[in-house]
Formats: C-alpha cells, sequence, structure tokens
C-alpha cells in the first residue's frame, strides 16, 4: 500500500483531448534552432560553425563541468550559431540548421555488440554521450545523478505520475513504448545494484500500468508497477519519493539523501536507446493541448523544432489566444512568442483563449490558511507572501522560501486568487542576488585586508 505525501490539490486533470491519441510524427521542420542550454548547468560551447555539414546524431555542443552534450536533430547544413529566443527567456546561444530531409544518421552513433554485456561504468559513459538530462522538466544530467547516486541509493523510482494537468506524453508512451521503460528501467536497476526498480504511476492511468505491467511479466524484468492515488504535485520528486517509500527528504535536501533516485518515463526510454542502440536525444514528445488549440495532439519532433510548427499542425491557435504556456498550466513558463524551440525538457505546450485566468486586481489575503494545506513542502505561503511583497529577504529566508518548488498548488487553493507562486519566484530570485552580493562583498573585505597586511 502506498503513502501519500503531505498537503497538494485535486485540479481537473484536462487529459481527455489528448490522452485517448496516439503519438504521431511531426513533419520534419524546414530548420531546427538548438539552444546551447537545454540542462542544469553552464551552456555547451558549440563545436560546429557556419556552413558545415552535420548529421543526426552528430554532437553539435559540448559542456562543461556540470552538463550534457548536446546533438543534432536533423541532418542538413548549419545556417548560424548565433543568439535566438529560447523558453526560459532571452536568448540564448544556438545551432541553426536548414534539414536537407535525408535523416542521415552521424557516423558517431554506434550501437555496442553487446549492450547487455556493458559494465556499469561503460553504461553510465552512454548515458553521458547520449547527452541525457531529466526530460520532466527538470533537465538535470542523468550521468550525474546515476554516478553520485551509485552506492548510496537503495531505491530506484521511476517517475510516471504526470500529475500535471493537459499532459499525456508519458501516458501514451506506457501504453505505446513499454519494452522502452521496462529496459530502460532493467538497465538502471544493473548500474544501481538494486533488485527491483520501483514505478509509480497515477491511478487514473489503468491501461498504461496494464501494459507495463504485461511487459514485466514478459520478460521476467526487476521492475514493480505501484499504482498511486491522484494528487497534485504527486510528480514532484520528493514527493513521489514520500508516496512510494514513507520517507520525506529533509528541507533542503535531495531525494538521495534518504537513498532514493527518481527518473522521468521518458528520460528512463533514453537511457535505453542510449545504451542498446548509442542513440542520443534527438526527438521530444509534446503534449499540444489548451483551448487555443483546434486539434489537440501528442507529437513526436526534432529537439529545436520551432513551437508555431507544433501549433500548425494542430489545425493552428484560435485568434483569441491569450496566453501560452511551455510546459504544465500549474508549473510551466508563460511564453510571449511561438518561435521558441523546443527543448530537452518540453512536455507540453499549452494555449488558452477561454476563461482559465481567473485573476482578481487587488487580491486580499482572507486568512482562511487554505494556501497552508495545500503546500507539500510544509510552507506558510501567506507569511512568504508577505516578506516577499516588502522585500523583508531575511525573514523570507528564515522561512525556507528556497524549498518552495513552484508547485503553484497554494495559488491554485487561494480563494483570493492571490499571486502566491509569481511572487516566490521574485523573492527566490531576490534572496540569491542579495546572497551573491553578500558573498562578493565578503571576498572583497577579505582581499582588502590581505592588501593592508602585505604593506
Ligand atoms: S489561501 Fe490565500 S487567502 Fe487563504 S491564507 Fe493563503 S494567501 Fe491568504
Ligand atoms: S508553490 Fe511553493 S509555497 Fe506554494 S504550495 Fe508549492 S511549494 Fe508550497
Amino acid at each position: 500500500m502506498a503513502n501519500a505525501f503531505f498537503g497538494g490539490v485535486h485540479p481537473h486533470d484536462m487529459k481527455a483531448a489528448t490522452n485517448e491519441k496516439a503519438i504521431q510524427q511531426l513533419p520534419p521542420p524546414p530548420e531546427v534552432v538548438i539552444p546551447m542550454s537545454m540542462h542544469f548547468g553552464a551552456p555547451c560551447a558549440p563545436l560546429v560553425k557556419k556552413g558545415d555539414y552535420v548529421k543526426v546524431g552528430q554532437k553539435i555542443g559540448e559542456f562543461r563541468g556540470l552538463g550534457a552534450p548536446i546533438h543534432a536533430s536533423v541532418s542538413g547544413t548549419v545556417k548560424a550559431v548565433e543568439p535566438r529566443p529560447y523558453s526560459m527567456g532571452g536568448n540564448m546561444m544556438s545551432v541553426i540548421i536548414a534539414n536537407d530531409f535525408q535523416d542521415a544518421l552521424s557516423e558517431e552513433v554506434k550501437a555496442p555488440a553487446n549492450p547487455d554485456a556493458l559494465s556499469v561504468a561503460d553504461m553510465v559513459e552512454a548515458v553521458k554521450n547520449a547527452g541525457i538530462v531529466g526530460m520532466g522538466g527538470a533537465t538535470f544530467p542523468t550521468h550525474v545523478k546515476i554516478s553520485s547516486g551509485i552506492g548510496k541509493v537503495d531505491t530506484v523510482i521511476i517517475n510516471g505520475a504526470e500529475c500535471e494537468p493537459y499532459i499525456t506524453g508519458d501516458h501514451r508512451t506506457m501504453l505505446e513504448r513499454p519494452e522502452e521503460i521496462i529496459g530502460g528501467a532493467t538497465y538502471l536497476a544493473k548500474m544501481f545494484g538494486v533488485d527491483v526498480v520501483i514505478i509509480g504511476v497515477e491511478d487514473n492511468k489503468q491501461n498504461g500500468i496494464d501494459s507495463m505491467n504485461r511487459v514485466i511479466s514478459e520478460k521476467n524484468a526487476p521492475v514493480e508497477v505501484r499504482a498511486l492515488a491522484c494528487r497534485y504535485p504527486q510528480g514532484g520528486e520528493k514527493q513521489l519519493c514520500q508516496a512510494i517509500t514513507g520517507k520525506q527528504v529533509p528541507p533542503g535536501g535531495l531525494p538521495s539523501n534518504i537513498g532514493c533516485a527518481v527518473f522521468n518515463i521518458n528520460t528512463t526510454c533514453a537511457i535505453y536507446r542510449a545504451i542498446k542502440d548509442g542513440m542520443p536525444v534527438v526527438k521530444k514528445i509534446v503534449t499540444v493541448s489548451g483551448s487555443g488549440v483546434a486539434e489537440p495532439k501528442n507529437l513526436e519532433c526534432p529537439i529545436g523544432t520551432p513551437v508555431s510548427r507544433l501549433f500548425d499542425e494542430c489545425g493552428g491557435l484560435d485568434e483569441n489566444t491569450y496566453k501560452l504556456v511551455m510546459g504544465g498550466p500549474m508549473m510551466g513558463m508563460a511564453q510571449y512568442t511561438a518561435e521558441v524551440p523546443v527543448g530537452k525538457g518540453t512536455g507540453a505546450m499549452l494555449a488558452f483563449c477561454g476563461d482559465e485566468e481567473q485573476t482578481v486586481e487587488h487580491p486580499q489575503c482572507i486568512r482562511c490558511g487554505k494556501c497552508v494545506a495545500a503546500c507539500p513542502m510544509h510552507l506558510e505561503p501567506l507569511f512568504m507572501y508577505q516578506y516577499a511583497s516588502k522585500d523583508m529577504l531575511d525573514e523570507l529566508n528564515e522561512a525556507h522560501v528556497m524549498d518552495c518548488m513552484e508547485c503553484g498548488a497554494c495559488a491554485y487553493a487561494c480563494p483570493a486568487r492571490m499571486h502566491l507562486t509569481h511572487m516566490f519566484k521574485y523573492g527566490k530570485q531576490k534572496l540569491k542576488d542579495k546572497m551573491a552580493a553578500d558573498r562578493a562583498a565578503a571576498e572583497a573585505k577579505k582581499a582588502s585586508k590581505k592588501e593592508v597586511v602585505a604593506k
């Protein structure tokens, strides 16, 4: 019996528009724009220049420090290497490739003769070379999560919760590619040296659970599927760990602090393809939905496809569309243009033209406490809001705002429609800026003391 996690809300899942629609391949775009930052860590350095010919799977960006390499998603000629708009706001250095529609595969992509005979070190290396990151949106480099967890992690969890409304890409993957999920989970069991890998799935995907269980029993795989009662944000790493193990990640900690490592469903498929076929991450499954989309779909497209192509494939945008969101409605990022490209962490593109936005011009807290009950991180959003809006940064820090995962559960529960999550994003950034300024001032003070002593 699975345990619950603290707090949470029950938004309407809005998945009916796409959960019975098979994943469709997007017709190849004439051009892709591949940003050099699609991972947690510093951006990659481009390895190609204007005029170069590239093939699918060829490495075109190399990481430094924490990161993951980036590969060409189509074959063709590099049109430019220049900053372009991207989903996190502002511009990012990008490699623009004019597609020659030949789909020529790079010689760098090599399947091992016997994937099942690979050592753990070789498998981790394959994951690294494939540029795999958390494809549920976290984009943390997967090879780092694996190598830093080996020997410390005893519970490996696959995140099949997909608790954000509208998004159905993981659900469709469970139905259409269960062999890849179970294959990837089996490789993870081998890398971590655990007897069983647990896949946590919300119980609104019973056919997905059945599909994976069929493959587990056919292959006698070291994998178990656990059905979880639906509640947002079940798919948060820390909440999923608690729901599966009953243990809580300590404040400021990571799942590895309680011996857990969590991988997204599509990350697990990418691990399977990397180890079995040597194939890097060059495609992404994206749910295109929302009231502004004529015909919602699950589309698979090359990384770097402008999201406007996805909307075109779904019959175009309603002329009254007032908001575009990359990701789910609870945690996604609003976009000011449909020309941003699909990245490794893009799970959905939503467009809204109805009355979804229920804003209040001058919201007033009525101290009902619903936000406190909803917060899965045991925070007190009503007080954090006061501190953040008044720039009371010390108090905000003491209220543990840095533990806020920006899940939006408090804002969803708030009857006064307070702009809670927005204010916490603002407060966290202010606090980070202050910490950086304090550090710089301390360094400068230390340096000037040294100078005085030297004189
Ligand atoms: S839910 Fe909204 S109105 Fe209620 S206490 Fe929290 S911030 Fe105030
Ligand atoms: S957005 Fe932050 S404060 Fe609000 S419920 Fe989520 S974790 Fe708690």
